[in-house]
């Protein structure tokens, strides 16, 4: 099981009035030119001091997609067909970047690591279809769903036809558990996913806005399965990607009531996950993945996998404590 932490700084945008930049990428003594490992951060408290965090990898403002994509997910795609597992997170305050990380833009430049993942999946499929001696047939499918509130819902299913109480969980043995109802949908080709992924964005969106939450508030959960068959043979493996509810800091904003029900349960389960992945990169036995529902339907570290977490910072002045707070959430998993 590997694990690796790495950030991404996003660039300033054009919308974006505040032109304080205080965070930014930096080398580690002795790294090679073309590599950053460190992000720079002032103390809050005194300017002109700077605190330092080393990541695996650290991506500065100019980083593409494409660099992101082709250092950190792609060599994952030789591993799922070995048959091991993968899961990417995006983990960021509102505003930092994980929808555009995972998701991206509509252009080819701007697509994120998602639509590349599929892309690289099936690039991959189609050659080893072709190449191999023994008729390997690969399939691929995938089932989408968000955790909100602590109720875990199917993205497929228009907003209007959710049961409130949100889909059970069960367990079905070897550390594993299934969604009760959740829908999975073969996708033989990129164009197949695309449709299917965009359908259940619109799906996210729309309950978002009729719950008056913001899709912000939720974990958009994307799991692909890939099988492999060849004869009698029968190789399985999941690439989950997870774009991430944004942290809550209820001292700073003035949630009441319900909201502060939902800040907890998004606060609890991000401190769940932090627990796992460190206990999965520090390769202890015992993984608590099954205090939260989202760690639990990951069956996270169970299956021998490959972890990515990208933390997602902007690099401007107002987000100074939710930068640093996301910098020690994120040093913690190491
Ligand atoms: P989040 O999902 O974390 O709330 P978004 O992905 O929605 O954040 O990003 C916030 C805004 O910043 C969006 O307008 C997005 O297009 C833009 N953005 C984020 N990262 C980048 C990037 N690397 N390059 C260009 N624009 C970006
Ligand atoms: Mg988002």
């Amino acid at each position: 099981m590997s694990v690796r932490v790495v950030a991404r700084i996003r660039p300033l945008l054009k919308a974006e009035i505040e032109r304080d930049v205080i965070v930014d990428a930096a080398r580690a003594p002795g790294e090679a030119e073309d590599k950053t490992s460190v992000v720079r951060i002032p103390n809050p408290k005194n300017d002109s001091e700077a605190f330092s965090f080393q990541f695996n990898s650290v991506y500065g403002q100019e980083a593409t997609q494409a660099q992101l994509f082709d250092n950190e997910v792609s060599p994952t795609v030789k591993h799922l067909f070995k048959g091991y597992d993968a899961t990417l997170f995006a983990y960021g305050v509102t505003g930092t970047g994980k929808t555009h990380t995972m998701r991206g833009g509509k252009s080819l430049a701007e697509r994120g690591v998602i639509p590349r993942l599929l892309s690289s999946i099936y690039r991959k499929a189609r050659k080893l279809e072709k190449d191999s001696a023994d008729a390997t047939q690969v399939e691929v499918s995938m089932s989408y769903q968000e955790i909100y509130n602590d109720r875990v819902f199917d993205l497929f299913e228009p907003p209007e036809k959710r049961t409130p109480a949100g889909l059970p969980i069960r367990d079905v043995g070897n550390g594993k558990t299934q969604v009760v109802g959740l829908t999975e949908r073969p996708c033989s080709s990129l164009k197949d996913f695309e449709q299917l992924y965009d359908q259940a964005n619109v799906n996210r969106s729309t309950s978002a806005t009729k719950l008056n939450a913001h899709s912000s508030r939720s974990h958009a959960i994307l799991c692909v399965k890939i099988t492999q068959t060849t004869g009698d043979e029968v190789r399985v493996s999941t690439a989950s990607a997870i774009d991430l509810a944004g942290p809550e800091d209820n001292r700073r904003t003035d949630n009441k009531n319900e909201r502060m029900v939902e800040s907890a349960s998004i606060n609890k389960s991000l401190f769940v996950l932090a627990q796992c992945v460190e206990a999965i990169s520090r390769k202890q036995a015992r993984i608590p993945y099954r205090e939260s529902k989202m760690t639990r339907i990951l069956s996270l570290g169970q299956n021998n996998g490959f972890t990515v977490m990208i933390l997602n910072l902007a690099p401007v002045r107002s987000y100074h404590l939710d930068t640093l707070s996301s910098l020690n959430f994120a040093n913690r998993t190491k």
